[in-house]
């Protein structure tokens, strides 16, 4: 992938596992990357959304167990307003399914493939029902007093990636052009022709 055709995401998470922090004045780098998100991600609610994106792209779970926790205080503020308790356990559990779909997402009983595999022949047998032959891990699979609130946390956490996404899109500019969500670095100057 060139710097052509990374999008934001691809640039946080290259940003996010790079060493080379340092500064340049002639482009956009790393450091400036992190800089917009972690200004993108200026709320509680922003950061744990960004630590969600974070994890997906750099596989490093090592802040999900807090995450989950945040997650879980999310569920039981919802529920308090609709008048209802939830139980610790089960909203670490609502958590803990929302974060694999994010940082693991493929079927965990077809591994991805969408299908049974018979293991005689090594041929595709029947469309799983686990992910109803999508590949990825589905809230439907979970019991609706767990799908419910969990589907409700895909969707807070979509929309402040969203948002977070466009910040660092508008904090990265005017020196970037910005297309459809790639990045376009500016073209180098041409050289200056020597003097003679
Ligand atoms: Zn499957």
């Amino acid at each position: 992938m060139t710097g052509d055709t990374m999008t934001i995401g691809d640039r946080y998470a290259h940003a996010a596992s790079s060493g080379n922090l340092t500064p340049r004045p002639d482009r956009r780098c790393d450091a400036d990357v992190l800089l917009a998100a972690a200004g993108a991600a200026s709320s509680p609610r922003r950061a744990v959304a960004q630590a969600i994106y974070r994890a997906s792209v750099t596989r490093d779970l090592s802040g999900m167990p807090a995450v989950v926790d945040a997650l879980a205080d999310w569920i039981a503020q919802r529920a308090r307003k609709q008048l209802r308790l939830i139980p610790l356990e089960s909203r670490r559990a609502m958590s803990r399914a929302v974060v694999e779909l994010y940082v693991d997402p493929a079927c965990r009983y077809c591994a991805g493939r969408g299908h049974d595999v018979d293991e005689q022949s090594m041929r595709f047998t029947r469309v799983c029902a686990a992910c109803d032959g999508s590949g990825r891990r589905r809230l439907e699979a979970q019991p609706p007093r767990v799908a419910e609130p969990a589907a409700w946390l895909v969707s807070q956490i979509d929309a402040l990636l969203a948002q977070i996404h466009d910040d660092m899109a508008r904090m990265l500019a005017p020196s970037l052009d910005l297309r459809r969500g790639a990045i376009v670095e500016p073209a180098p100057a041409a050289p200056t022709p020597d003097r003679v």
